[in-house]
């Protein structure tokens, strides 16, 4: 089994919210991952979930009140921010986001946040979604990013309130994966000072207000690959079509539908210093896009549809006057990989392709974990062999701290 958390150590703080009830799978998640998970309860947070619930799984004492004889004798409120390797707070509400914002010391949890020295804390905001765009919450979320705390989420979605839009917390599996690569020590800084931009995702090209051309891009590799970035200190924008992935950490993430739009949101990016296309844009879009439904008539013909070409968007990227340094895209291949990968370079203008085989027999890459690709320059060809997307995305950024001409990165430093 997978111990990727053994010996750290992190403190839970549950707010207020019915995501409250992920919470408990997250504290599975990183039991099984060999952490040890030691929980505060606000009052907010007990009218989800309840102490018995969350002492069973964490196997530890559950800390609910900053006026508690026995609890403050037994581990004070100092203590435990102090012996944490990380904060977590899942889900965290508007309220416990303010609090910070505002420095307050209302009950345990805000106590033990102000009390925190430098353990460093990670954020999975949780609530309705008028609350999540509210003005003072967005504030309160730059103040607290600008003090180095992390985010996970929140995703898009349906709330518990019936409503629908930003405010869901992220899925325990995201949380967990954040702590792990926050807990990791892997992050380095190599390509700190540096802007990357990353596509992502498949496009939707609309036929009609419910009807749509797509494909079956899961978005896997390009987050990993924005997550990887963000990890290694660069400053990263990610553009991506409709997937089921959350937004990862430390990342900004603007979600498109259409080619246009992408190609519209990656040219407001620019000028950055890398630019990384692992969108599978749809090479072409309906002519028209009719306002009303389509409608079905008894005995007619289907209706034809025309399409018409849409941009290429890394050709766009690779000559255009904002260029990045380094131009990077994917080349998936039915036959001759390298050969079409070497000529896709040239008609594209881009400085490396990342290729790899489609349509193989028991072989589908979209949506799976794991590919194989070839890296690809016009000098030279590497197998990676089969890997992890994840590992994948870490292998490309150590390519790309090495290539990257050094005065760039010094430069950027600087
Ligand atoms: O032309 P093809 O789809 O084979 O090229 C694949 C590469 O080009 C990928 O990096 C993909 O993200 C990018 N691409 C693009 N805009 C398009 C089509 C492909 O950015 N319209």
């Amino acid at each position: 089994m997978n111990k990727s958390l053994e010996n750290k150590s992190i403190l839970l703080i549950i707010s207020g919210g019915i995501a409250a009830y992920k919470s408990l799978e997250l504290i599975r998640l990183i039991k099984k991952a060999g952490g040890h998970v030691r929980c505060i309860i606000t009052s907010g947070g007990e009218k989800f979930v309840t102490p018995l619930s969350v002492s069973a799984l964490s196997e530890e004492t559950v800390y609910t009140s900053l006026w508690s004889l026995k609890d403050e004798t037994e581990m004070g409120h100092i203590r435990l921010s102090r012996e944490a390797d990380l904060i977590l707070i899942a889900p965290a509400s508007a309220n416990i986001i303010a609090q910070m914002a505002y420095g307050l010391a209302e009950d345990l949890a805000s106590t033990t946040l102000l009390a925190n020295l430098d353990t460093p804390v990670l954020i999975a905001p949780a609530m309705n979604h008028a609350m999540w765009n509210n003005a003072a919450t967005q504030d309160n979320i730059k103040t607290l990013a600008e003090r180095g705390i992390k985010r996970i989420g929140p995703d898009n979605g349906d709330m518990a309130c019936g409503e629908h839009g930003p405010g869901r917390m992220a899925e325990p599996e995201a949380i967990f994966t954040a702590i792990s690569n926050q807990l990791s020590n892997k992050s380095t800084n190599q390509l700190k000072g540096l802007k990357a931009l990353v596509t992502s995702g498949p496009t939707y090209e609309p036929l009609d207000p419910v009807r749509f051309l797509g494909n079956r891009s899961s978005g896997k590799q390009g987050h990993a690959i924005a997550s990887a970035l963000a990890k290694a200190g660069a400053d990263v924008t990610l553009i991506t079509g409709p997937t089921a992935l959350p937004a990862p950490a430390d990342v900004k993430t603007i979600n498109i539908e259409t080619a246009q739009e992408m190609l519209n949101a990656c040219e407001t990016a620019l000028p950055t210093d890398i630019a990384i296309c692992a969108a599978a844009v749809s090479d072409w879009a309906p002519e028209t896009e009719q306002n009303q439904k389509i409608k079905k008539r008894v005995a007619s013909t289907p209706p034809p549809i025309a399409l018409r070409e849409n941009p290429d968007i890394l050709h766009t990227i690779a000559t255009h006057i904002n260029r990045p340094s380094l131009v990077i895209g994917f080349a998936a291949e039915t036959n001759d990989l390298i050969d079409n990968a070497k000529a896709k370079l040239k008609t594209k203008s881009c400085d490396i392709i990342l290729a790899n085989l489609v349509g193989q027999k028991d072989k589908k890459t979209f949506g799976e974990d794991e590919n194989h690709v070839y890296l690809v320059t016009l000098n030279e060809t590497q197998d990676w062999q089969e890997m992890s997307k994840q590992a994948i995305a870490e292998k490309l950024v150590a390519e790309i701290a090495t290539r990257l001409k050094p005065d760039t990165l010094k430069e950027a430093a600087e």
